[in-house]
């Protein structure tokens, strides 16, 4: 057998890998070998999802940032940008409409703007727990202290999302300006962790100066924190960054890390992401059936939905778009999956966190 199906199976079997087998994994471009291990990632989230994908509404709360991380578009030194922050009440309208369509699962996301605060977002979050009480809130907000994160909880929000962006500190401080830190970053995650959030972490592929290395250092702190949500999505230049000039990430690359982030954990929530989708027009159907669960349509109102410009012609339209559930539907149909009317949370029990 090639050994490269051996370590497929290792991973299936056993979910953890060593660096060296990561690498290889990731290494071997041959074409038999990418469809069993893509065959075996949809075969794992099978058995523990079914044929059901998730679906989280999204609405972009805020396009303010006092950040200015090197590959966002919305970073605070983007001048050419239309800056928006939807109010409470526009927020609410979102999940009405969204609870209409079939969401029961809503997220929040947003630059850090220092005008929504804590006050201002559990305020935000309750009301949204008061009015939809067999909803999921998510956040993604951030980083923020651990008393914040706490009061937020109790406000009603149960999952939040932190990207980790690199694991790598040298990678990490070369997409990011000095004032800001992996180590910040990582303490959130193991706040969010230990204040029993559903928590999500993931990174760009093929940011900036990303090596194989760094992808392998990613994986193994995935496999040691075991997040419930692991979010993966190509970087995309934005011509307003000092990243203009640098090449999109790879969608093949991205399609085969989502097979081999299912086989390390068959659990996990894994979202077909808008850059995939917008790097690729099968992106969102390729990633399913690479071993994806989840798919976040936008919920944003749509007249600020192009004002949310992380990165050059980001997908919001058509099935990416609440509005486009029906669409969605009919792609995921086609391909033998349904979506779920569910707030669609994460098969691990507590226990085995
Ligand atoms: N401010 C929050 C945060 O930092 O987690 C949430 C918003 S942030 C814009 C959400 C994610 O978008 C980031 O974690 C990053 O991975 C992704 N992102 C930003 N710029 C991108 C780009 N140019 N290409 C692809 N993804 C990008």
């Amino acid at each position: 057998m090639n050994p490269g199906y051996q370590i497929i199976e290792r991973l299936r079997d056993f979910h953890k890998l060593s660096a060296q087998e990561y690498r290889s994994l990731l290494e071997n471009d041959d074409r038999d070998f990418c469809d069993r291990l893509s065959k075996e990632a949809r075969k794992a989230a099978d058995g523990v999802y079914g044929h059901e994908i998730f679906v989280r509404g999204l609405i972009e709360i805020s396009n303010f940032c006092r950040n200015n991380c090197f590959y966002c578009g919305i970073r605070a030194a983007n001048p050419s940008l239309e800056r928006y922050r939807l109010s409470k009440d526009e927020i609410l309208g979102c999940c009405r409409k969204g609870y209409t369509l079939g969401f029961r699962t809503f997220v929040l996301q947003g630059g850090e703007d220092p005008r929504q605060d804590d006050e201002w977002t559990e305020n935000t979050v309750a009301a949204i727990h008061k009015e939809f009480p067999d909803c999921a809130i998510t956040l993604s907000l951030a980083e923020k202290s651990p008393e914040s994160y706490l009061r937020l909880k109790e406000a009603g929000a149960e999952r939040y999302l932190l990207r980790h962006e690199t694991f790598n500190s040298g990678h990490y401080s070369r997409l990011h300006p000095s004032g800001m830190s992996r180590e910040r970053r990582l303490g959130c995650l193991e706040s969010l962790k230990s204040l029993g959030y559903q928590t999500g972490a993931g990174f760009m592929v093929g940011s900036p100066y990303q090596t194989l290395d760094n992808v392998v250092e990613d994986l193994l702190y995935l496999q040691e924190l075991r997040p419930e949500m692991i979010g993966i999505g190509p970087f995309i230049h934005h011509s307003s960054t000092p990243f203009a000039d640098f090449p999109d990430g790879s969608v093949a690359l991205t399609l085969k890390l989502i097979s081999i982030l299912r086989l390390m954990d068959p659990e996990a929530l894994i979202p077909a992401t808008t850059s995939l989708a917008t790097l690729e027009p099968e992106g969102r159907r390729k990633g399913i059936l690479a071993g994806a669960n989840v798919v976040m349509p936008n919920l944003t109102p749509a007249a600020r939905r192009g004002d949310y410009a992380l990165y050059e012609g980001k997908a919001a339209s058509g099935a990416e778009a609440a509005e486009g559930l029906e669409e969605l539907k009919k792609e995921l149909a086609a391909i033998g999956y349904r979506v779920a009317v569910s707030r669609g949370d994460c098969k691990r029990s507590k226990a085995s966190n």
